[in-house]
């Protein structure tokens, strides 16, 4: 395999970084080897890439090799009796609700865009808009196989190589690569959802709302009008959201075929969605955001109850094609933290008030209830976590990064944690914090089993990891 064939700049999903690297899209476990063979021969890093939609610079390496793992995208057996999938790493969470969702299944954990592939799904261990139900989707996943950078091929289940299994699943691709992940899906009874939407007037309403409607829902997400202020600061709308039980939808095979669950490619049948990030963009400013974030809440004032399609109320952002886009050329950073329920009111109160008064508030917030998980590296808490997009320019790239590190110590304090598929500024000191000695250094010891050369090397594993 020839690896210096294709050299090339590699961005984040957010636009907001880029670094060169040997582009490679190795095809079976014997390719992936000797990408790690030939690393090894000319003193170079590797990292996995799925579908980049990363918001950080997990899936770049500057100067090394990156492995694009979408050739390998085959789904090698369904089985609709039992609703256990076994596919290729580098199948997109699209591919697989496609296959399933007809047979009257969906996958129990979703990210909130289709794009992403399972191999970047679990290096990350994603969550859902049902983490506090569901957890994140390692604890769906039924068996995996790996290739490590010293060749040998494992198999991992929640039995088998267990240390493995609950490290790789959460380790940011780290330790091995991922071909083969067996998963069980989610029996549904329709091809639509019951959600509830509702109106919050603060954050301390918005997180109640959050914490009393999870009991009764499958799913809850609310957003956050990061603009607002004063007695308003925190408020926004709440969905609350269902599955249909057997019977309650009278003609599920319908609702349930492909053709009503995807998601237009045109608003009202003629203008082109992928046009529609040029018309956002001069709303991506201080002013433009306040504007339509007042007119959203506006509109969200009547509490009412809809029911909408699988894909719709997953996959939202994935509405409007190349939304990041309209950040601008300096792109957006997203910036995530999970809180315990106890102190999260007033972390973010501090962080919302400091964005502010920096005159660098987000331009749009996201809030999930969520439960621990027992993955190494998880992210998870008994609380909430809120992401918040920021619009990065040449002008306020210092003054960011500089309000995101004092965010890192509101969390910290707050005993929060962070995800490493988000943030761009937690450093090597934050994450030995909020892990602790015990956790890194157990890390570390499966990364020197895994990988004795110390071939896979990501530029957040370099900012993260590296004392
Ligand atoms: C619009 C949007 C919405 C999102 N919503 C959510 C959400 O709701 N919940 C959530 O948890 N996350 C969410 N994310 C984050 C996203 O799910 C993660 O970043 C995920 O890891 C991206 O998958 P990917 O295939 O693009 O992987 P990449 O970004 O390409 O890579 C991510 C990591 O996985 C590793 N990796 C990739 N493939 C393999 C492999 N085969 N073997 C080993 N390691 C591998 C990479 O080295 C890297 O460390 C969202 C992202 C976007 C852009």
């Amino acid at each position: 395999m020839d690896i210096t064939k294709n050299f090339t700049q590699l961005e984040n999903f957010g636009h907001s970084l880029s670094a060169p690297a040997y582009l490679v899209r190795p095809a079976n476990s014997e390719e992936i080897y000797s990408v790690f063979q030939n690393a090894k021969k000319m003193g170079l890093k590797v990292t996995a890439r799925g579908a980049g939609r990363s918001y950080n610079d997990a899936a770049l390496i500057g100067g090394g090799i990156v492995m694009d793992m979408r050739g390998m995208n085959a789904i090698t057996s369904w089985d609709p009796s039992t609703g256990l999938v076994t596919a290729q790493s580098g199948v997109t969470l699209e591919k697989l609700w496609q296959t399933v969702e007809p047979d009257g299944w969906w996958p129990p954990v979703v990210s909130g865009t289709m794009k992403t592939t399972l191999g970047g799904c679990l290096s990350a261990n994603i969550h859902g808009k049902n983490n506090f139900k569901m957890g994140t989707i390692g604890e769906h996943v039924v068996e995996f196989t790996a290739v490590l950078p010293t060749g040998a091929e494992i198999t991992c289940t929640p039995k088998k190589n267990a240390d493995l299994f609950y490290a790789m699943i959460s380790g940011m691709g780290m330790l091995g690569i991922f071909v083969s992940i067996t998963l069980q899906m989610k029996r549904i009874y329709s091809g639509l959802l019951s959600v509830d939407a509702l109106p919050v007037q603060n954050l301390h309403g918005h997180l109640s709302a959050l914490l009393d409607g999870a009991p009764d829902h499958d799913y809850i997400v609310g957003w956050l009008d990061c603009l607002a202020g004063g007695k308003s600061l925190g408020r926004g709308q709440i969905h609350a959201t269902r599955y249909l039980h057997e019977g309650e939808d009278p003609n599920p095979q319908e609702t349930m075929k492909l053709s009503n669950q995807s998601l237009p490619s045109r608003i009202f049948g003629v203008f082109p969605k992928s046009l529609l990030h040029y018309f956002m963009s001069p709303f991506i400013n201080n002013f433009g955001t306040w504007g339509v974030n007042t007119a959203k809440y506006i509109a969200s004032l009547r509490k009412h109850t809809f029911r909408q399609s699988h894909a719709a109320f997953h996959f939202l952002l994935d509405y409007i094609p190349d939304w990041e886009l309209s950040y601008g050329r300096g792109g957006l950073i997203e910036y995530q933290s999970f809180l315990p329920k106890e102190t999260a009111e007033s972390a973010w109160t501090e962080m919302l008030k400091l964005s502010h008064k920096s005159g660098l508030p987000p331009y749009l917030g996201v809030t999930k209830r969520h439960r621990p998980d027992k993955f190494l590296l998880t992210h998870a808490v008994d609380g909430f976590s809120l992401a918040t997009d920021f619009k990065v320019t040449n002008n306020n790239r210092v003054k960011l990064s500089r309000m995101l590190q004092d965010f890192d110590k509101i969390v910290l304090q707050a005993g929060g944690r962070f995800y490493f598929a988000k943030n761009s500024e937690t450093t090597a000191e934050t994450t030995a914090s909020f892990y602790g000695a015990e956790t890194i250094a157990k890390f570390k010891k499966l990364k020197k089993r895994c990988d004795p050369n110390g071939l896979l090397e990501s530029d957040l594993y370099k900012r993260i990891f590296t004392d």
